[in-house]
């Protein structure tokens, strides 16, 4: 990828891969080794610790996989058999009889000596309670065999994966009651700007309701982190040197406005004061300032402010980010090439994420994709991605990243 020169000081802009590739290695360099064992019904959303090995075969036992009749193939010569017992699921049978069959219900276990299941449609029971069977007959035929879906030893899931309700489904039919699963993740969520007032507080003038504390507290949330609200930090140098020192034992400061390179930047001023700060500047639209850096050794992320660019910066980046710290391989979203069913004629400079939606099998932009309007993604169901230099026209194949994808 090329380098693009663009601003001022005609820094070339840091293309959105290396940016995460430079934020994962640094997650990599910091991970959260600390694991605790928790319940199932705890367990949603977190990462597992250890590799999950099966300490039983699944199926335990061979099984029928319906409502019929059991028996053994080589005892039968096409002769109508008797009924020898009724096996329900949950039951432990006794050996099959020779020459006969048994009753059997789905799920139940197969007898000792029956290799083989008729259902019960082709069945058909004679006056004298003796079952014929009406189709040819196959060896194991509707017999789930044991281990089919795991055996004793097998590595089921690994560490580093997400556990969501199919894991955690999987992690009980295993039997597993408690899970060895890395401990949260407590990041410090501020928000600069003398301008910010919380929701349900009156507006003065020139002020606007903190939009990303709530926006960024209940996604960290749903990625299972421990959020420290740390709530607004005024555009004050003191201020702002009090509110971090003050900060407990968190993994992740993460912030939202003040970085850049205007003058109300103090939180800038006062991390570098106890710490390191970099001030990337992303090919990325939302979104172009980013910082990372360490405040007495923790890591910090700055997000630009804007909440469209708070949006797409945590979604592509600190999220992924967050994941790795927690040793979770695929951290990148699920994407799909869908059809454009909209013009894109002016070539950008950075890598656009634009708010769109799929509408009969096209993707529609929203009509106002300014960094400010928040609005514009909730409106939207993932993000078209727009390479640098690109200009997709209708009818074109562009990248859909879903929101759902980024969100949880
Ligand atoms: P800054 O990076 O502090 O210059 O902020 C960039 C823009 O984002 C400004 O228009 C801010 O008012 C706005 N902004 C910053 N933080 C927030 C926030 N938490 N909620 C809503 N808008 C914000
Ligand atoms: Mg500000």
């Amino acid at each position: 990828m090329p380098a693009v020169v663009e601003g001022a000081q005609q820094r070339p802009l840091m293309p959105v891969e290396e940016a995460l590739q430079r934020l994962l290695a640094l997650a990599e360099s910091a991970p959260i080794g600390d694991t605790e064992t928790v319940s199932l019904a705890e367990a949603e959303g977190r990462v597992l610790a250890v590799d999950l090995v099966a300490e039983l075969d699944l199926p335990p036992w061979p099984n029928s996989a319906m409502d019929g009749y059991a028996l053994r193939l080589a005892d039968w010569h096409g002769d109508a058999l008797p009924v020898s017992q009724r096996i329900f699921a949950g039951h432990a049978p006794p050996a099959l009889q020779p020459g006969t069959c048994a009753r059997i219900f789905t799920g139940a276990p197969l007898p000792a000596g029956a290799d083989c299941v008729e259902m019960q449609e082709n069945a058909e029971v004679l006056d004298d309670g003796r079952v014929r069977f009406l189709e040819p007959l196959r060896p194991e035929q509707n017999v789930r065999p044991q281990g089919q879906e795991t055996r004793v030893g097998e590595q089921v899931m690994s560490a580093g994966t997400r556990l969501g309700p199919i894991e955690l489904g999987l992690a009980a039919t295993l039997g597993h009651a408690r899970l060895e699963v890395v401990r949260r993740v407590r990041v410090a969520v501020l928000s600069t700007g003398d301008e910010l007032v919380e929701p349900g507080l009156p507006l003065g003038p020139g002020q606007i309701y903190n939009s990303n504390r709530r926006l960024l507290a209940s996604w960290l949330q749903r990625l299972g982190c421990e959020v420290v609200d740390v709530g607004i930090i005024a555009d004050d140098l003191q201020r702002t040197r009090d509110c971090l020192a003050g900060l407990g034992d968190v993994d992740l400061i993460l912030s939202t406005g003040g970085v850049s390179v205007g003058e109300a930047d103090y939180l800038g001023i006062a991390l570098r004061e106890a710490g390191e700060l970099a001030l990337w500047k992303l090919a990325i639209k939302p979104g172009k300032p980013l910082t990372f850096g360490h405040y007495r050794g923790v890591p910090v992320i700055g997000l630009p402010g804007n909440p469209a660019s708070t949006l797409v910066t945590f979604g592509l980046l600190t999220r992924p980010y967050l994941l790795r710290r927690q040793g979770v391989a695929k951290v990148e979203p699920l994407r799909f090439s869908v059809e454009a069913g909209f013009d894109w004629p002016k070539a950008g400079t950075r890598r656009e994420y634009l708010r769109a939606r799929i509408e009969d099998g096209r993707v529609r932009i929203y009509k106002n994709q300014s960094s400010g309007v928040l609005r514009s993604a909730a409106w939207a169901e993932g993000l078209v991605e727009v390479r640098e230099g690109s200009t997709p026209q209708q009818g074109d194949r562009v990248w859909f990243i879903p929101l759902s994808e980024l969100l949880g």
